[in-house]
């Protein structure tokens, strides 16, 4: 009897192994470990294009794997639902979404139920569009493969799953992170992409002007302090946060971070990944952390108040923890904080320094804005980049925090002490002619006519 790891069985539904009298028993890396009759290795194509694994292959009489078989998964007539032996058209289908994402250098693939069938919708600089509809029978067989790729129960359509795979395209690595849901049309797939082709940040490529450049360097170079990115989900504060850590030295220094999902692996960093899952949690990562005494911690997002007060502490105790906060800008990034139940002295005594951005797309330097044109496909933009402002922590503005001012008092201390406003710095892009004025109303809203 083989002994079979149970991950591998996730990789070959039950209807297939039966079918074919294979069995999957073990992951070793990138390849898969399956045990398969005498005389068929024929079947060795069919397992590699129904997972996408490599796979190695090893023979064994077939009343031997039958009789495993019957062992490990359910009676084959329980697994209708799981009659996943997925068509070439459907495996071309997502091997030419992925490319077609890859080129476009979109962020993530959404496949949704729509009508009769499926939609396959890019984000490209933050916009969804729809780039192919699938009918009904094309649309399940291509959510069954991606959610076999990513090691996902093909049979359950109802609990929420997430998982993770990798393809190649244009023989480099795109790590890709799987999330499906139940809605009430049917099962939606989010798949985003990481691709490690993609360069690290860096503070310079960002958009920013050259005296905010000066502020950010300051606060992200110092040897202690608590920072903090601001920006509604999707304006780039991750971005931004990687780019921050990369002024730093990773080899005299202990840097850390802690993320959900780790977006870009950085050599010489220790990144820790949260896993609900496995219990670790940003604020559990965060105290195992600092046993190991970093000098800069990068917390991906603070999202709860334990996160949000250990993350204070970890400043206060001498650390530069670099974070992200949902809020609109720099002056309200306090009250969220003060929300997340985080007392205004220890804001007061531990913050150095707040970041609010935005993301607006930029023109099409191919077209600006014909109908054909291949690199923008008649949107007119083509790539984002930045709109910042930076506020440094004077000595006006902790008094301020402690006494409780309004987001609008703070501001207008700020705004004494230089702050180019949001709205101020995306005007800089419009004059430079490299975004429009209506581009920055649909990013920034009522900002922009502050
Ligand atoms: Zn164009």
């Amino acid at each position: 009897m083989l002994s079979i790891e149970a991950e591998a069985l996730r990789y070959i539904p039950a209807g297939f192994a039966f079918r074919h009298n294979v069995l999957a028993y073990g992951v070793d890396g990138p390849e898969l470990l399956v045990a398969i009759p005498d005389g068929e290795s024929s079947t060795v194509d069919r397992i590699r294009l129904l997972t996408g694994m490599q796979v190695r292959a090893a023979t064994f009489p077939r009343e031997v794997i039958r009789k495993q078989l019957s062992t490990v998964y359910a009676n084959p007539s329980d697994e209708r639902d799981d009659d996943a032996e997925i068509s070439s058209p459907a495996i071309r289908a997502v091997d030419e979404i992925h490319e077609v994402a890859v080129r476009s250098r979109a962020s993530d693939i959404h496949i949704e139920p729509h009508g009769d069938g499926g939609r396959v919708r890019l984000r490209i600089d933050g916009q969804l569009s729809v780039i192919r509809r699938l009918d009904g029978s094309l649309f399940a067989q291509v959510v069954s493969r991606i959610k076999i790729l990513a090691g996902l129960d093909v049979a359950d359509r109802r609990q929420p799953q997430d998982g993770r795979y990798s393809f190649s395209s244009d023989g480099s690595s795109v790590d890709a992170r799987l999330s499906s849901i139940a809605t009430l049309g049917g099962e939606q797939l989010v798949i985003r992409l990481f691709d490690a082709r993609s360069q690290r940040p860096i503070l310079e490529n960002l958009g920013m002007e050259a005296g905010t450049l000066r502020r950010v360097r300051s606060l992200v170079r110092a040897s202690h302090g608590f920072v903090i990115i601001c920006g509604p989900t999707g304006s780039g504060k991750t971005t931004t946060l990687y780019a921050s850590l990369a002024e730093r030295d990773s080899s005299a220094e202990h840097l850390c971070t802690i993320e959900d999902p780790i977006e870009i692996r950085l050599p010489g960093i220790a990144q820790v990944q949260i896993s609900a899952r496995a219990g670790m949690t940003f604020s559990r990562a965060l105290r195992a952390i600092l046993r190991q005494a970093p000098d800069v911690i990068m917390i991906g997002e603070m999202r709860d108040a334990e996160t949000a007060n250990a993350a204070i502490s970890a400043a206060l105790s001498g650390q530069l923890v670099l974070t992200t906060l949902h809020s609109y800008d720099a002056a309200r990034a306090i009250d969220r904080l003060v929300d997340l139940q985080v007392s205004r002295h220890a804001v007061a005594a531990a913050l150095t320094g707040i970041i609010a951005q935005r993301l607006v797309r930029t023109c099409c330097s191919a077209c600006r804005g014909g109908d054909d044109c291949a690199r923008c496909a008649g949107t007119g933009f083509s790539g984002r980049t930045g709109v910042f402002e930076c506020v440094e922590t004077t000595e006006a503005l902790r008094e301020a925090i402690v006494a409780g001012a309004p987001a609008g008092e703070m501001l207008r201390l700020a705004e004494q002490d230089g702050l180019r406003s949001l709205s101020c710095d995306a005007m800089r892009h419009v004059s430079a002619g490299r975004t429009t004025a209506s581009e920055v109303e649909r990013v920034l809203g009522l900002a922009a006519s502050r």
